[in-house]
Formats: structure tokens, C-alpha cells, sequence
């Protein structure tokens, strides 16, 4: 559903954002255009059930429970963070902690919801006092994050932080770098910003994280960068 004005100046607001940033073109009105995502159950349900049971690497001794993703299976956009933390362990669901909150305003300042974007991580599992993810750790867990890619087929991913962002796009370039420009991931774009547990201890990038939602709107729409 579209949002009202005065509710996306409500968002923007918490994000630390001046409310004179100039209204675009809707997104949802392109997405409205594109036709339905045929359903996958199955192929879902058999990937679920393997990254449950994953014995992969070691960070399955530590797990309460593996943190598949949430969201809309057949979703325009797609964000991908790092790895769950002691509050996703526990809840079995990604960005549940104050960095999700503040991740679901962020999105929510360009028209979406949680429900309506798929939100996964590198990692299905919490690495032990949420040290970054290993090399050995990310290789065993790619290829559930690339089937989950493959199977939402996205017309944006979102990489949130520098994990997701070097990881994904298989480089060491900072993510203050990254970000700001169009990259791929196979036929899919891929935007990069701030992870928002860094936006919350550097308030003063959130207006760059804004300028890179609203990159990432505009190829979502099907706009030129
Ligand atoms: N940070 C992430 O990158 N992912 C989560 O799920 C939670 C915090």
C-alpha cells in the first residue's frame, strides 16, 4: 500500500533526515507493472530444511537456531547483512535488534515494508561474540544465500555493511567506496550501503545511506543510475 506523505516525512525523520528531500516517482507503481513471481514451495521448503540441518562448518555447535531470511519470497528488493547476532539467534530471524529497527526505517523511507522485501544474511549462523565471519564459514554458507538469490530473483540487492558488500561482490574495497555506484550480482544490481549498526554509532552517514535507498529506487524502477 502506498504511504501517505506525512507518514514518509515521519520515516525520514528518524532517520535523521531533513523532511525537504524531493518526492520521486513511486516505486510500488513499477512494481504494480511487473507481472506476478511464479511460486517456488517446494524448491523453499527442500532449502529450508537444509540450511536447518547445515553441519557445514562449526559455527553450527554455537547456534540456538539458523537464521534463514524472512520476507516476501518473490520480492522486488532483497537485503543482504552480515550474520545474525545473539538477538536473531535466539528469535530466528535477521535484523531483529536495534540495528533492525532501524533497518525497517530505512526502509520504509522509500515506500517498503519488512514484509514486503526479503532480508537474509551471509551467514545463516551466529559466529560466537559477533566476530566477523570467517573465509571458510561465508564459502560453506554461499551457496544457500545464492539459491535464496536465484530463487526471490530480485530486482535489487541491498548489501548492508562492509561483510555483506565485500563478501558478495568478492573484493577488499572499503564500503565507503562501494557504495554509491551500481554494481552486479550476475543480472542482478546490487547496491551497497552502511550497515545500520554503524549508522546508529555514525548518525551523521545516514544522509549518504538516503542517497544510496534512493539509488537503489531508482534502478529498482528501472531508471538509469
Ligand atoms: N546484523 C546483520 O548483519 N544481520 C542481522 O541479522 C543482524 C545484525
Amino acid at each position: 500500500m502506498l504511504e501517505s506523505e506525512h507518514q514518509r516525512r515521519a520515516y525520514l525523520d528518524a532517520l535523521g533526515i531533513d523532511v525537504w528531500v524531493p518526492r520521486e516517482s513511486e516505486p510500488d507503481a513499477a512494481a504494480a507493472l511487473r507481472p506476478a513471481k511464479p511460486s517456488d514451495d517446494g524448491d523453499w521448503g527442500a532449502l529450508r530444511a537444509a540450511v536447518a540441518d547445515c553441519t557445514r562448518c562449526r559455527l553450527h555447535e554455537g547456534r540456538t537456531q539458523t537464521v534463514f531470511g524472512v520476507g516476501n519470497t518473490a520480492a522486488d528488493w532483497m537485503i543482504i547483512g552480515e550474520a545474525p547476532g545473539a538477538e536473531e539467534d535466539r528469535r530466528g530471524e535477521p535484523f531483529v535488534g536495534r540495528a533492525g529497527q532501524l533497518l525497517d526505517e530505512m526502509l520504509r523511507a522509500v515506500g517498503k515494508s519488512r514484509d514486503e522485501v526479503f532480508i537474509a544474511n551471509v551467514l545463516k549462523c551466529r559466529p560466537p561474540n559477533n566476530r566477523d565471519p570467517q573465509a571458510d564459514e561465508s564459502a560453506a554458507c554461499r551457496e544457500y544465500l545464492e539459491r535464496q538469490i536465484e530463487l526471490v530473483n530480485p530486482s535489487i540487492i541491498l548489501a548492508v555493511g562492509r561483510i555483506a558488500a565485500q563478501q558478495l561482490l568478492e573484493t577488499d574495497t572499503p564500503v565507503g567506496r562501494l557504495r554509491g555506484q551500481l554494481h552486479s550480482l550476475g543480472s542482478v544490481p546490487l547496491i551497497v550501503t552502511y550497515h545500520p549498526a554503524y549508522l546508529l554509532r555514525s548518525p551523521t552517514q545516514k544522509r549518504k545511506a538516503w542517497e544510496d535507498l534512493r539509488l537503489a529506487r531508482r534502478i529498482a524502477a528501472g531508471d538509469a543510475p
